[in-house]
């Protein structure tokens, strides 16, 4: 920060573009910093797992395109250079191919505790993009959480944490005392939109689409609504299965996706659609 603007952003940065309406809003402030043209060391990445909504990959390029912005989007591929693919919006994965590649290559699903689905998907292509594809050796990780998100940001700049890694987090946003209701209050200003319904000031259809981390209300209130994306997960629950006979689930603690899925047609509309949780605890922010 080096006028005391917290938008003002000293290279080598990264700043994290996860498809969402604060990281956008985020990056839009960032640029209104600099006069509207980021630093030549200041980078934007969005990091495509392959299952977020075809809403959030226009989204991704209409912002990208509106305030002219290059944005660079990164892929898991096991065949490519540090298992790092750059794609765009054309070439982008739509049926889950870079997440489906992560649990092939672990041998098992990720679940709320061993999350390597953003470990993979995100953070180590957002590393491999600054390390090996730019040739930083230490920059800036600059991430969309808000003031109304403290507990997490204190874990994301907690300096015993961050003294492992390349990077320093920033949190301009929490640093700027911007909460969920000021984001959605911009929006409503704007000329153009993430075209993914906002429930006072949640996305649940952001990040991909049926993550595990989202409450079982919000994925059964998902699949109700949009019966064709249980599909992709309940394959990779089934392909996980002869591994563990006794029931590969995402989740242990709840059931997997075939079951929510038979549910959600036998039910309707008694299901109630609730987006109980704040956000995503993990990389994977809004
Ligand atoms: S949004 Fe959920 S499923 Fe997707 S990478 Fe993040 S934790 Fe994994």
């Amino acid at each position: 920060m080096p006028d005391g603007n917290p938008y003002r952003i000293a290279g080598p940065a990264l700043v994290s573009f996860s498809g969402g309406r604060t990281s956008a809003f985020m990056l839009k402030q960032i640029l209104d910093a600099h006069g509207g043209a980021l630093p030549a060391d200041v980078h934007v990445c969005f990091a495509n797992t392959g299952r977020e909504m075809p809403e959030t990959l226009d989204f991704v390029e209409e912002c990208s395109r509106r305030w002219s912005v290059p944005i660079a989007w990164l892929e898991y591929d096991p065949d490519a250079p540090h298992h790092t693919r750059i794609v765009d919006h054309a070439s982008a994965s739509r049926d889950g191919e870079p997440f489906r590649a992560v649990i092939a290559a672990r041998g098992f699903l990720p679940n709320p505790v061993t999350r390597f689905c953003t470990t993979e998907t995100k953070i180590r292509r957002a590393k491999t993009f600054m390390h090996h594809l730019c040739g930083y050796a230490h920059w800036l990780n600059v991430v969309g959480l808000r003031a109304d998100e403290m507990r997490r940001v204190s874990k994301m700049t907690d300096p015993v944490r961050m003294a492992r890694e390349r990077w320093t987090n920033a949190c301009p946003l929490a640093e700027a005392g911007v909460t969920r209701s000021d984001v959605a209050a911009w929006w409503r200003t704007q000329p153009f939109d993430l075209a993914l319904p906002n429930r006072d000031g949640i996305t649940p259809l952001g990040n991909c689409d049926l993550c595990f981390l989202k409450s079982e209300a919000t994925i059964r209130g998902i699949i109700r609504d949009h019966p064709e994306l249980a599909a992709w997960w309940i394959a990779r629950e089934a392909e996980a299965r002869p591994a563990k006979p006794s029931g590969a689930r995402f989740r242990i603690d709840r059931p997997g996706y075939e079951a929510m899925a038979r549910d959600a047609e036998r039910q309707g509309d008694l299901i109630e659609y609730l987006a109980q949780e704040g956000s995503i605890d993990c990389a994977c922010t809004d």
